[in-house]
């Protein structure tokens, strides 16, 4: 990788004003859940960045430049809207979808996955059923995953899958090694990072994840490449939290990943 090379990334996942209407069906989801009014004055934020929002493809690894990713995790249906708005700016972004789900009322049906990728983005694997915490599952079992999702999308979509975004956020060397040995080239975490690295034939792309109500001033600051560094150290603080606490983490994701009854 060049030095000087910085990769500012945004991770999102729904943009509706009702949550019953996109998305994972339950409590942990709705922080990540943006209003269309609140994803419009983001996006404003994000014009005010020196780079216009790109798709990774188009990035040379080995020359020193900033570039700025939007992605879209979970494959919700309002990522139909999503994509209007990023139309009207010309903007291209990365949906990652949850294979399992395609179909189910508040998920992208197949046309829907389809549409976006002719409108010009990028469409990746969010693993088959989004395991909640990914790295806890067997190294077979994540590769499974990974096989089955991408043999989904490429038969949808007619070409191979090479782009994935982990669920549930945290990763760990095996979640890594994983995704190489699927075949994927780029990989997105949630761990706040504008430099890339390598795992095998795959470059690994940190994220920050701004939930709804976070301060515009710093989805601003993270386009304009700044407050990385303490968006880390935070991450950083609350990975080591999990850990300490494992068995309570796995209860309460275990209690706030339940969907509602419909
Ligand atoms: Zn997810």
């Amino acid at each position: 990788m060049a030095p000087g090379l910085e990769i500012a990334s945004i991770l999102y996942h729904d943009v509706v004003d009702n949550h019953k209407d996109s998305g994972f069906q339950r409590p942990s989801a709705i922080p990540y859940k943006h209003t269309l009014f609140e994803f419009g004055q983001n996006l404003d934020r994000i014009a005010k960045s020196p780079v216009t929002p790109g798709l990774v493809f188009d990035i040379d690894f080995a020359r020193p430049g900033r570039h700025l990713l939007l992605t879209f995790d979970d494959g919700g249906k309002s990522a139909i809207y999503v994509n209007d708005e990023l139309c009207k700016r010309n903007w291209k972004a990365h949906f990652f979808i949850t294979t399992s789900l395609i179909g189910n009322r508040t998920f992208l049906d197949t046309n829907g996955v389809r549409y976006l990728r002719s409108c010009g983005h990028i469409i990746g694997s969010h693993s088959h059923t989004h395991p909640d915490i990914f790295k806890d599952i067997p190294f077979h079992k994540m590769m499974e995953e990974w096989a089955i999702s991408c043999d989904i999308l490429s038969q949808i979509l007619g070409n191979p899958c090479i782009t994935a975004s982990a669920p549930g956020g945290d990763v760990s060397a095996k979640v890594l090694r994983s995704a190489n040995a699927a075949g994927m080239r780029y990989l997105f975490t949630s761990d706040p990072s504008l430099t890339p690295h390598k795992e095998g034939n795959c470059w690994i792309l940190g994220r920050v994840c701004p939930k709804a109500g976070s301060s515009l001033s710093r989805v601003e600051e993270f386009v304009q490449f700044r407050g990385w560094a303490r968006e880390l150290m935070r991450r950083r603080a609350k990975v080591l939290l999990r850990t300490t606490l494992f068995p309570l983490y796995r209860s309460y994701i275990r209690r706030t990943t339940r969907e509602w009854s419909k």
